[in-house]
């Protein structure tokens, strides 16, 4: 499997014009970035160090952990370093540098702590084409050195791109604490038993569980703790279940993935992502968020609009039979929660039908994320005692809503899907009798780095959206407000204030409250 998350087709989608096919580049994430992390072969190769001294050593302490060939050249050569000579792997010439001295390096350092000296390094292997780092000068460097924790063959590189190494430290001590020091033996075994394991269990699938199962169990541990007799019981135990086992069956997980935010997942979403062999994923799903995925873990996207064409709905529901039915691990994402506006019902229903097991892993909502995004209650003791969620969309002709209960003094609710309709909202309201000054607090894009906040009354509800751009996706809070909570207005909110009456509107609210009542 190739790197990235595969962006799959599915076989009876080719009749599917809505199936968006996502590519590599995330509208979500920042910038490109500019060091790609890799793992360089250096067995058996030739590395050139230029210059002895302190910055050497510590290169060279590094270096003598690869089974890389060393050449040190250098005018001077510290003690510490001349010791290193002992090694059969390092070789020390203390003289000038010669330009047959790159013949062969597959990577230059260049130690000498002076800027000059180490730019002509640098410049001479850039030349030969080798890559070329330089101790501090990351502007003349090809490469740079990441913080390395090392549990050969498992090898962790932290970069920050030179930003803050300190940083780097700190993630490699928390990293050294946490992973067992003996971590490199389960890898160094599992590597040892590859063959067996092909060899014995033919079916992917099944082979990939079995691999899971001895992982994440109780061979690890026993390799772990050097309990060689546990783990080789283990082993046997885990080889008989797959030989004689079937595919294991499939399953369905409806994921909450919560606002956007990746912070914001629960654990539980965490693992079944990690789990998951394919991902059906829904448009306000972040990018970020597949990152706990596994990257060979097939992927469908299937983005829909908020009142799209309810085929589309039956085509995922297929998808997610189709692929449970072949023995994977279905992990289905959602935004926000997916028992909210999320048409998870028929997911699940269809999923049932078909004899799959499913589950469902609750998300943050948006209205919930949107609140505490903005420092927002949606309940006050003594003052707003209920809080609903209502649709601002509807498939089928106008939205029907009980307008008189949402309009009564004290109700507060989140619109979801409304932007379209704020219209219709605002006076629908104003002629069941809510007043116009309600509050109101629209949070486009809530918890993202493009998260706005406008806050208004009722009577320019639509208004607001229009002028101030907000395009959602936005959850509209409606009665509630910080005031009244006793706490004062974040900085980040917009106040669009009420506007003087524009020619032709100056009834609009009358006149439509006359139609909807009368
Ligand atoms: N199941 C989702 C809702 C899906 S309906 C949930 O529980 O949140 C889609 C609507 O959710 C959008 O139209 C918008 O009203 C709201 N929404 C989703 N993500 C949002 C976000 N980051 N900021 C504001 N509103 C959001």
């Amino acid at each position: 499997m190739g790197t990235g998350l595969v962006t799959a087709r599915g076989g009876a989608s080719r009749d599917l014009p809505w199936l968006v096919i996502m590519l590599c580049k995330d509208p979500w994430k920042g910038r490109p970035l500019r060091y790609f992390p890799i793992l360089f072969d250096l067995h058996g190769r030739d590395v050139l160090i230029v210059g002895g001294g302190e910055k050497a050593l510590q290169k060279l302490r590094l270096l003598t952990k690869t089974s890389a060939r060393l050449r040190v050249v250098a005018d001077v050569i510290s003690e510490d370093v001349a010791a290193l000579a002992e090694l059969p792997t390092v070789r020390i010439d203390q003289r000038p540098l010669q330009a047959s001295d790159f013949d062969g390096a597959a990577l230059v350092f260049a130690t000498n702590d002076d800027a000059t000296a180490d730019s002509a390094v640098a410049s001479a292997a850039r030349a030969r084409g080798i890559p070329v780092n330089v101790v501090d000068g990351p502007l003349v460097s090809s490469f740079i050195m990441p913080a390395i924790v090392d549990r050969d063959p498992v090898v962790i590189a932290i970069g920050t791109g030179g930003a803050a190494p300190i940083l780097a430290r700190e993630l490699k001590s928390k990293i050294e604490g946490w992973l067992p020091a003996q971590f490199g033996r389960v890898a160094q075994h599992a590597l040892a038993l590859r063959r067996r394991m092909h060899d014995a269990i033919a079916d992917p699938v099944v082979r990939r569980r079995a691999w899971e199962a001895l992982l994440q169990g109780a061979w690890r541990t026993a390799v772990l703790n050097g309990d060689d007799g546990v783990a080789d019981r283990e082993l046997g135990r885990q080889l008989d279940a797959a030989r004689d086992g079937v595919r294991p069956a499939g399953s369905v997980s409806l994921i909450g993935c919560g606002p956007g935010e990746p912070d914001l997942l629960t654990l539980k979403a965490q693992q079944r992502l990690q789990e998951a062999d394919v991902l059906v994923v829904d448009r306000l799903v972040n990018p970020g968020i597949l990152e706990y995925a596994r990257r060979d873990a097939v992927r469908f996207d299937v983005g829909k609009e908020p009142d799209g064409p309810s085929a589309l709905q039956e085509e995922i529901n297929r998808i997610l039979v189709r692929e449970a039915l072949k023995g994977h691990r279905v992990a289905r994402l959602k935004g926000g929660d997916a028992f909210v506006f999320g048409r998870a019902a028929e997911e699940m229903a269809a999923v049932r039908a078909a004899g799959i097991p499913v589950e469902v892993v609750p998300g943050i909502t948006a209205a919930h994320a949107c609140a505490a995004s903005v420092g927002l209650p949606v309940t006050l003791r003594n003052r707003v005692r209920q809080f609903a969620v209502v649709t601002g969309a509807s498939a089928d002709g106008p939205l029907d809503l009980d307008w008189a209960a949402l309009a009564q003094a004290g109700q507060a609710f989140a619109i979801y899907m409304g932007v379209r309709n704020a219209l219709h909202f605002r006076d629908h309201l104003l002629a069941a009798g809510a007043s116009p000054r309600t509050p109101v607090v629209i949070v486009e894009n809530g918890t993202l780095a493009s998260e706005r906040v406008v806050a208004t009354e009722l009577s320019e509800l639509a208004r607001a959206i229009a002028d101030t751009g907000i395009k959602g996706p936005a959850v509209i809070f409606v009665g509630l407000d910080w005031v009244s909570a006793g706490l004062s207005r974040p900085e980040k909110v917009e106040l669009y204030e009420p506007q003087p009456a524009r020619e032709g509107e100056t009834t609009q609210g009358a006149a439509a409250a006359t139609a909807l009542t009368g």
